[in-house]
């Protein structure tokens, strides 16, 4: 029995339209075509999309999971068919580059839509999810005639993208590669090594897949900056561009795996295979970070995709399982106990669950509006802060919207007691399979050292003011505003603490590294929660102008959990604080031996 889904169309134009400048996204050169109309009503596609077509196969595909015989991949049933539809119905050009047969939407588009895929069938998202990645490295680092070959493919749908970074000794550093790529005399090169863990590596699904792989020049120096990325085709492109002979490039194994059991995972095996270089010689990183950058929002997505989908299956259980009585007397005398929705505890699993995934898909519209500015604006100016607030907050949406998506799909079992431990209610492979975003494109952990190591000091602060000055703007202006003095107060307590935790980090790490280490999770999780902090007030001041006749109870429901979040879950920012300023000597001053 697959747990109820219905697409939260409702919030999603709100959070668009009405908390962000969705208006705005329209009038960017290139996006006229973005109206309102249209977005909505391809908003409302993509629901029925979702809905009718792959959530019926979300349970079934992990129960079957994938095979390998002789090379080939078998996917589970249905899922061929799916994919055919989603490639007819256009959705793989949805945000693509008219010139290449795309239909040019905003990126923020997009998220919406793959939130939507992702929430019904995280396996199955995935992927369409890599390929859009890999056409973006293409499109920033690729030549014109690359361009031309691989991008009308990767819109038609009728060939994939991968991303093969890992190999058995890294996966993390990827200064450790060690896959070679030989120069031959006519300008491609001869790729030999192993890539493990490679998402939609090897599948039938389309004509051809197109492995993006990062290996290493013979002349090339160590390290990471000794890396070059190299297109890959699994069937050499003839003239026409029909598929051609086959490439070595083949698949070993796959991996049996805890969860997104419809998502292939394999070994790569590459034996002189030929590829050809994307941007410049040494410098694959940088053309690599494109599409990593692209799949750690994606990534982000499925956190928060996987929050709303455990939310509405565990909602819908509250209503009906009854169990004791009301702590304040019955509230449905007429049963023979009251429904869970009743309880508590049970109430703060699901407004928890909430308040953090409709602040997630906030902050995260957010950013990928920013990228939609910084894609389309003509002002340079404008541009630049786009491009720091998403460089600022990618980590934290990848990290953030993941850890409490797991959360979230954790108390949806919770909420179901045993009967969310067992496979059948469709809870457990929720848990299962988002576990898996908080691992890959980077674990959270190495997030944080971005945020704390990186972001936190690029241009000497510049990234961090971007976020800072137009909060503390935000909380002066609306200090004296007496309806909202209930969310602004606990927004600037947190706010002051996340201050306090950045003034601690740079006044204590440049002595010692390992207080930056040791306090950048704790911190991560701070800036999380302060930045959706700051969507909820925000959505607060909204739906308090509008909740005069609101009939389906929409804004007074944003209010209310506007206000469950301040009171609940922002102060976890005080206990954080408290860590962050413990340092880093109870860490390291414990002997290896010791554990
Ligand atoms: C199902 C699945 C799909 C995947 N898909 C792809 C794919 O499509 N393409 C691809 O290239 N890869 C893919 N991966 C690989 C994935 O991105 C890596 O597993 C991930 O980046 C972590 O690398 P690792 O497993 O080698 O862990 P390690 O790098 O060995 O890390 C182990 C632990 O040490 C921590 N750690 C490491 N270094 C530091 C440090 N400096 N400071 C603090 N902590 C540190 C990590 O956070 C982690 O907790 C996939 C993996 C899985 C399981």
């Amino acid at each position: 029995m697959t747990a109820p889904y219905k697409a939260p169309l409702r919030d999603m134009e709100f959070v668009y339209y009405e908390l962000l400048e969705g208006n705005k996204i329209s009038q960017l050169p290139g996006f006229e075509d973005a109206e309102t109309e249209t977005v909505k009503a391809v908003l409302e596609e993509a629901a029925k999309f979702a809905e009718n077509v792959f959530l019926p196969l979300n349970q079934s595909g992990d129960e079957q999971g994938c095979t390998l015989e002789d090379g080939v991949v078998t996917l589970p049933d249905g899922f061929k068919e799916a994919y055919d539809q989603y490639t007819e119905g256009g959705w793989t050009g949805l945000t693509e580059e008219p010139q290449y047969g795309g239909m040019g939407l905003p990126y923020s588009v997009s998220v919406l839509i793959a939130e939507m895929l992702s929430s019904t069938n995280q396996s199955l998202s995935m992927y369409a999810g890599l390929t859009h990645g890999a056409a973006k490295a293409i499109h920033a680092c690729g030549t014109d005639e690359q361009k031309n070959t691989y991008l009308p493919k990767f819109v038609e749908g009728t060939w994939t993208g991968t991303m093969c970074l890992t190999e058995p000794q890294c996966g993390t550093d990827l200064g450790l590669i060690s896959t070679k790529a030989e120069p031959q005399d006519n300008g491609t090169h001869k790729l030999t090594g192993t890539k493990i863990f490679i998402s939609c590596g090897e599948h039938e699904l389309t004509e051809n897949i197109i492995h993006l792989v990062l290996a290493r020049l013979p002349d090339a120096p160590p390290g990471i900056k000794g890396i070059s990325l190299f297109l890959v085709p699994k069937y050499l492109i003839n003239d026409d561009k029909s598929s051609g002979e086959r490439n070595p490039v083949t698949c070993g194994a796959i991996e049996h795996k805890m969860g997104i059991k419809g998502s292939v995972t394999c070994v790569i095996n590459l034996d002189d295979a030929e590829g050809y270089m994307i941007g410049e010689k040494n410098k694959g990183m940088q053309a690599m970070f494109v599409m990593m950058n692209s799949a750690r929002l994606g990534t982000g997505v499925q956190g928060m995709a996987a929050g709303e989908q455990a939310y509405q299956g565990a909602v819908e259980y509250a209503r009906d399982r009854i169990q004791m009585r009301s702590l304040t007397g019955p509230k449905h005398p007429d049963k023979k106990a009251d429904p869970i929705i009743v309880h508590p505890d049970v109430r703060r699993m699901l407004l928890t669950m909430r308040a953090y995934t409709e602040g997630c898909r906030a902050m995260t519209v957010w950013i990928a509006q920013e990228l939609d500015q910084l894609a389309r604006n003509p002002d340079p100016a404008r541009r630049e802060e786009a491009d720091d607030l998403a460089s600022l907050l990618t980590p934290v949406i990848k990290a953030f919207n993941t850890d409490t998506g797991f959360d979230s799909t954790n108390m949806g079992v919770q909420v179901f007691g045993g009967h969310g431990f067992i496979s059948e209610h469709g809870m457990e492979q929720f848990v299962r399979d988002v576990r898996i975003a908080q691992l890959y494109e980077g674990t959270n952990g190495i997030q944080a050292l971005d945020l704390v190591g990186r972001k936190m000091n690029m241009h000497q602060g510049r990234l961090l003011k971007r976020f800072f000055v137009p909060v503390a703007k935000y909380i002066a202006q609306e200090s004296e505003n007496a309806e909202m003095n209930e969310f602004i107060q606990p927004l600037s307590t947190a706010f002051t603490q996340l201050q306090q935790a950045t003034g601690w980090i740079a006044k204590n790490a440049p002595a010692n590294p390992d207080n930056a280490g040791s306090a950048s999770v704790d911190y991560l999780r701070m800036f999380g929660l302060v930045t959706v902090g700051y969507m909820w007030a925000r959505m607060a001041q909204i739906a308090l102008a509008k909740q005069a006749g609101d009939e389906t109870a929409f804004y007074k429901a944003k209010i209310k959990t506007a206000r469950f979040y301040m009171q609940k879950l922002l102060p976890q920012t005080a206990s954080l604080l408290a860590t962050v300023e413990a340092g880093s000597d109870s860490l390291m001053d414990f002997d290896e031996g010791y554990f």
